[in-house]
C-alpha cells in the first residue's frame, strides 16, 4: 500500500515509507520481518492485523492443528516445575484456558531456574497472549516453548487498559504478532498523513464515507476500539476493489480501441464441409454458443467471451468451428493449451476431426481446405523453425500450441481469432497481448461465481454449455477409506474387470516420488487448515502416495498380476509424456499412474475407471477435473477417491460434496461454502479465490459492483488517468501484482 505509490511521485530519494526497516528497528528485528516479506516501513503499516483481541475476552484455543503457528489469548490455569524422568534437565509444564478448551505449554531447562522465572511470571491467574507453533506430544497439542506477553496479572487489572483492543499480527516462528505490533507502533510515529498518498479519489471517498488512507493505516493498527478496526478494512476493501476494477477498465479501454477484423462466415467453406462430415449431432447448447461467437466474429468489435461448460460438455467443438470461421474469412486462429501434452491432444483431436480437411497444401487435398500446425516448446529446432515460418507467412490456418506462442519471434500476420482453454494458467496482460486486435474465446470447466468474473475476468461476457452430450452417463463416484483392507481389495479387483472388458484404469497421486512436495506438483492450494495433520506414527508422517512408490505397490497387487502398468509426471520430457499416453491410449499399458498432469482436457474415451490416491490432498475442482478424465465414452465410469481423513473435517466434507454429485456447478458453489467453512485461527485464507487481500468476492458483491461503476465512468473520461496520479501508480503495481500472480498458479 502506498509503497510505489510513494516512491514514484517523490522519486529520487526514499520517502518514509520506502525506508528500510534495519534503518528505524534495527537488524535483528527487521530480518524477522523480512522472512515475513516486509521490508519497508510501508510494507510493515500494510501488514494488517488480522484480528483484535480484547483484554475482557480470550481468544479461542479451539481447532488448532499441529504444525500451525497461533497467537491465544489465555489465562494460566496452574503451572510447575519438576525434574525430566528419562533425561537430566527439568521441565515447566503450564495448562491455560481460554474458558471452554486448555492447552499445555512446556518449557525445558537444564536446571531449575530459567523455568522458576517463566512459573513467576505465569502464576495462575495471569492473562497473556501466547504464541508459537502447535506440535504434538504422545497425541497431545501442546506449544513448547512458547513466546508470551503478560497483559494482566489476576491482581493488577488496569481499566482503562481493558478498554482497548490488541491487534493480533500474522507472524511467523521468528517474531510473534506483539513484537509485530511494538514494530508497527515505532514506525507509525514516523509517519505522517503527509507521507501516505491516497489512491481513491475524492469523491468516491465521500460518497461511502471512507477513511483516508493514512487514517485507515492508523486505525488498523492502534484502533482504540472495534469501530475503528473496522472502518479501516471497510476502506480497504473498497481500496482493493476499486484499483482492480480501474485496471480492468483501463485494459478493457485499450483493448476496445483496436478493432479486430471482421470475419465473415461462408456457406462453401471450411466450416460447412466440417459440418458436414461431423460425426454427431451438436447438442442445442453447442449449436446455440456457436451462433453467439458467429455473429459476434461477424463485427469489428473485438469479440470477448468466456465459455464455461462442465468437463466432457463438448467445449472443444465449439471452438474448433469458430476457428474454422476464421480460416474461411482468411485468417489465422490459434488454441492456446496449459500444457504441452493438451496442446498435443488437442492438435491431434483436430487432425483426427478435420481430416483431409487440415491438409491445406499438400497433394491431393481438397479444394477447400486449411492448415493445422502444432507450436510447443519442446519442438525440435529445425520444425520449430520451419513451423514459425509457415505461420508467419500468414496463410489462413489454425495453430495449436503451448505459451510458447506468446513469444516475441511468433508472428502471426494474419491473426484473427484466439482460443484459451483453460485460462486459470495464463496471465490477463499476455493473454490480453496476444488476442489485441483479434477476437478471443476463453474456456473454463470451472465455472465462474460473478464476482470472480468481474475481478479476474474482466470484461468476457460467458456463455455456458449446460447439458452433456447425449448418450453419456454420470461417472460413479465412491469414497475408500485407505485403511479399510476389503474395500481396497475390491477396488484393485475392480480395475481388472474393468481392463479385461477393454477399458483403461487411471490411478493418480499427489506426488512424483517420496521427494517432490506438493507446491512442486502444482496441486491446487487446498486450506491447509482443512486437512487434519497426518497422524503422528513411530515413522513419523506417513508419506503421500507418489507416482514413484504407486508402480512399485502394484506390482504386489495379486489382482493386477500381469497387467502392464506405465507412468506418467511432469518431470518427464514431452517426448517420453506423450509416449506413455499413447500407449495408455492404446491399451498396450491399460493402467497409467500418473500426477495430475492428466488434470485437465486428456481425452482417452476408453478410460473407465479413476482412482484417486489420496484424494483429500486434492482441492474439489481438481477432483472434479480429475474426475472429467473418465466417463468420455459410452460405457459406464467409476471414479474412486481412496481417502485418509477423519469424518467431522471440512476435508471429508469436500470428499462428500465430491461423491454426491457430478454437477460441475453445484460443486464450485460447495467449493466456495467449504472455503469460508475452513477458517480457523490464524488463517484467513478463506473465502479468497485470488490474490485479493481484503475483498471476498463471495461477500463483498456490491463493493465490487460499486467500484466497477465509477471506474468504468472514470475510465471513460480520462483513460490516462491523468487527474490521478497516485491511482495511476498503485493501477501498475496491481498489474504486475495480478500477472505474478496469475503466472503462479
Ligand atoms: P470439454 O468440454 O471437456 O473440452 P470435449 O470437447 O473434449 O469436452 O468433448 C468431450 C468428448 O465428447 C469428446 O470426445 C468429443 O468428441 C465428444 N463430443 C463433443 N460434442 C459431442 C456431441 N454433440 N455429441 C457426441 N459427442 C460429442
Ligand atoms: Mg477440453
Amino acid at each position: 500500500m502506498g509503497k510505489l505509490a510513494h516512491s514514484a511521485i517523490v522519486s529520487e530519494e526514499w520517502g518514509p515509507l520506502d525506508r528500510p526497516l534495519d534503518r528505524i528497528l534495527g537488524t535483528r528485528t527487521a530480518n524477522a520481518l523480512g522472512k515475513l516479506g516486509l521490508s519497508t516501513c510501508g510494507d510493515l503499516l500494510a501488514h494488517i492485523p488480522f484480528r483484535l483481541a480484547h483484554r475482557g475476552e480470550l481468544l479461542p484455543i479451539e481447532a488448532v492443528h499441529e504444525g500451525d503457528t497461533v497467537t491465544v489469548v489465555a489465562r494460566v490455569i496452574d503451572s510447575h516445575v519438576r525434574p525430566m524422568n528419562r533425561r537430566r534437565g527439568y521441565l515447566l509444564s503450564v495448562r491455560i484456558a481460554d474458558g471452554a478448551h486448555t492447552l499445555s505449554l512446556t518449557f525445558f531447562g537444564k536446571s531449575a531456574r530459567p523455568l522458576n522465572y517463566h512459573a513467576t511470571r505465569l502464576a495462575p491467574g495471569t492473562l497473556a497472549t501466547f504464541s508459537g507453533t502447535i506440535s504434538s506430544y504422545r497425541g497431545e497439542l501442546q506449544l513448547s516453548h512458547p513466546e508470551y506477553e503478560v497483559l494482566d496479572t489476576a491482581k493488577d487489572i488496569d481499566p482503562e487498559k481493558i478498554a482497548q483492543p490488541i491487534p493480533i499480527y500474522h507472524a511467523s516462528a521468528a517474531i510473534p504478532s506483539w513484537k509485530i505490533h511494538a514494530a508497527v507502533d515505532i514506525v507509525l510515529d514516523h509517519i505522517t498523513a503527509a507521507d501516505v498518498p491516497d489512491p481513491l479519489p475524492e469523491d468516491y471517498r465521500a460518497e461511502h464515507k471512507l477513511l483516508t488512507a493514512y487514517q485507515a493505516m492508523y486505525a488498523a493498527h492502534r484502533p482504540s476500539c472495534d469501530d475503528d478496526w473496522q472502518r479501516a478494512l471497510l476502506r480497504f476493501k473498497h481500496e482493493e476493489a476499486f484499483i482492480l476494477q480501474a485496471l480492468i477498465a483501463q485494459q478493457v479501454h485499450a483493448n476496445a480501441g483496436i478493432p479486430a477484423p471482421a470475419l465473415h462466415p461462408r456457406s462453401d467453406g471450411v466450416l460447412a464441409a466440417f459440418d458436414r462430415r461431423l460425426p454427431f449431432t451438436l447438442t442445442a447448447g453447442q449449436r446455440d454458443v456457436g451462433r453467439e461467437l458467429s455473429e459476434e466474429m461477424a463485427v469489428a468489435t473485438p469479440m470477448r467471451r468466456l465459455l464455461q461448460g462442465d468437463v466432457g460438455s463438448g467445449k472443444t467443438i465449439v471452438a474448433l468451428r469458430a476457428m474454422l470461421q476464421a480460416v474461411d474469412a482468411g485468417y489465422q486462429a490459434v488454441l492456446v493449451a496449459p500444457t504441452e501434452v493438451l496442446a498435443a491432444q488437442h492438435y491431434e483431436t483436430f487432425r483426427h476431426l478435420l481430416g483431409d480437411l487440415a491438409a491445406g497444401g499438400e497433394l491431393g487435398a481438397p479444394e477447400i481446405s486449411t492448415r493445422l500446425e502444432l507450436l510447443t516448446g519442446s519442438l525440435p529446432a529445425a520444425a520449430k523453425r520451419r513451423t514459425l515460418a509457415n505461420i508467419a507467412s500468414g496463410m489462413p490456418q489454425i495453430i495449436v500450441g503451448t505459451h510458447a506462442l506468446f513469444e516475441d519471434r511468433v508472428q502471426l500476420p494474419r491473426l484473427g481469432f484466439v482460443v484459451i482453454d483453460e485460462q486459470h494458467r495464463f496471465g490477463v496482460d499476455q493473454r490480453d497481448r496476444l488476442a489485441s486486435g483479434s477476437h478471443l474465446l476463453v474456456m473454463t470447466a470451472t465455472p465462474i461465481p460473478r464476482t470472480i468474473a468481474m475481478t479476474t475476468f474482466g470484461e468476457l461476457r460467458v456463455s455456458t454449455l449446460r447439458e452433456l452430450p447425449s448418450g453419456r452417463q454420470p461417472v460413479q463416484t465412491a469414497l475408500v477409506p485407505a485403511d479399510n483392507a476389503v474395500w481396497v481389495e475390491r477396488m484393485w479387483q475392480r480395475a481388472r474387470e474393468e481392463i479385461a472388458a477393454g477399458g483403461r484404469v487411471y490411478i493418480v497421486c499427489p506426488a512424483i516420488n517420496a521427494e517432490t512436495s506438493e507446491a512442486d506438483m502444482g496441486i491446487d492450494p487446498v486450506e491447509e487448515s482443512s486437512v487434519p495433520a497426518q497422524s503422528e506414527g513411530a515413522a513419523g508422517r506417513r508419506p503421500l502416495a507418489s507416482v514413484t512408490s504407486t508402480v512399485e505397490l502394484l506390482a504386489t497387487i495379486p489382482a493386477l498380476a500381469g497387467i502392464p502398468v506405465g507412468y506418467v509426471h511432469g518431470q518427464l520430457s514431452s517426448e517420453e509424456k506423450s509416449q506413455a499416453m499413447a500407449r495408455f491410449a492404446s491399451g498396450q499399458t491399460p493402467i497409467l499412474v500418473s500426477t495430475t498432469v492428466i488434470e485437465v482436457g486428456v481425452d482417452v474415451p476408453e478410460a473407465t475407471m479413476m482412482i484417486i490416491l489420496d484424494a483429500e490432498r486434492f482441492g474439489l475442482s481438481q477432483l472434479h477435473q480429475l474426475r472429467g478424465r473418465v466417463g468420455r465414452g459410452t460405457a459406464q465410469s467409476l471414479c474412486l477417491a481412496v481417502f485418509h481423513v477423519l469424518p467431522g473435517t471440512v476435508a471429508f466434507a469436500r470428499l462428500e460434496a465430491f461423491a454426491g454429485t457430478t454437477d460441475g456447478f453445484a460443486l464450485a458453489q460447495r467449493d466456495v461454502e467449504l472455503r469460508s467453512e475452513g477458517n480457523v485461527l490464524g488463517r484467513d485464507q478463506s473465502g479468497r479465490v485470488s490474490s485479493l487481500r481484503f475483498v471476498r468476492v463471495t461477500k463483498d458483491e456490491d463493493i465490487i459492483d460499486h467500484a466497477r461503476r465509477y471506474a468504468r465512468e472514470m475510465i471513460g473520461r480520462d483513460p490516462e488517468l491523468r487527474d490521478q496520479p497516485v491511482l495511476a501508480v498503485a493501477i501498475d503495481r496491481a498489474r504486475s501484482a495480478a500477472t505474478d500472480y496469475l503466472d503462479r498458479s
